[in-house]
């Protein structure tokens, strides 16, 4: 199968969901995972139609961007972020999913500033509890949203989350409804803040019947990633 008939059936089963979920496919984006495959694989995608790709390394975004940025191709950053490394997401990122310091906005807002843009940025959850995922807890989110409030050059899109990888739809499915609840207390004192970005090759349909407006999707697109990944 190539990158594009992956895309179709990819594309395909998100509508599905959607239909099944009595929601209108136009509110699920997709948003293709690049990260660890080349740029001819991404080309192939942007043939498609597909402009925006996922990157989770801020190195590999930049460069890639570099590559291709010319061609009309843009990337989000969605992987966690070290503050070290956000003058590569400012530079070169069209959005941040994985914003979940304020050490990092604070960060952010001085490289954007510098260079005279406004990132847009989704806020990641931890919605699993578990250590080895980034994000802030469902219950900091409104506070959070507050302080970010105080940076400008930021403008917050929504949430993003990774469920816990567990054979047990239930399971992964509460990290969803977490995720879209907390959206809900945060819209409720803002407005806004849209976007729930949540659902991978292995759990996208539960995300879109929990809600996601935006599926991150590599291996069901561009296939496995090297074992290192
Ligand atoms: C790699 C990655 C994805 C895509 O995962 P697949 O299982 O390959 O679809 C989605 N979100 C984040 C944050 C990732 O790092």
């Amino acid at each position: 199968m190539s990158v594009t008939d992956n895309l179709e059936a990819v594309r395909r089963s998100i509508d599905e969901a959607c239909r099944d979920a009595g929601r209108d496919p136009s509110e699920v984006r997709l948003l293709p995972v690049s990260k660890y495959h080349p740029v001819s694989a991404i080309r192939e995608a942007a043939h498609n139609g597909y402009v925006l790709f996922g990157e989770n390394q801020a190195q590999e975004l930049a460069a890639k961007a570099l590559e291709v940025g010319a061609e009309g191709i843009g990337f989000a950053a969605i992987g966690h972020l070290q503050t070290n490394k956000a003058r590569l997401v400012a530079e070169h990122a069209v959005e941040l999913h994985s914003l979940d310091s304020l050490k990092l906005a604070e960060t952010l807002q001085r490289r954007c500033e510098a260079l005279g843009r406004r990132l847009p940025v989704l806020v990641q959850v931890n919605t699993s509890g578990e250590p080895a995922k980034s994000g802030i807890m469902p219950a900091e989110v409104v506070c959070f949203a507050h302080a970010l409030s105080a940076f400008d050059a930021l403008e917050p899109r929504g949430l993003m989350t990774m469920a816990v990888n567990s054979p047990v739809d239930d399971e992964v499915a509460a990290c969803f409804q977490r995720l879209a609840r907390a959206r809900a207390r945060v819209r409720d004192e803002f407005g806004g803040w849209d976007e729930l970005s949540m659902g991978m090759s292995g759990d996208f349909r539960i995300a879109i019947r929990e809600g996601s407006t935006c599926v991150r999707i590599g291996t069901a697109i561009f296939g496995a990633r090297p074992a290192t990944a």
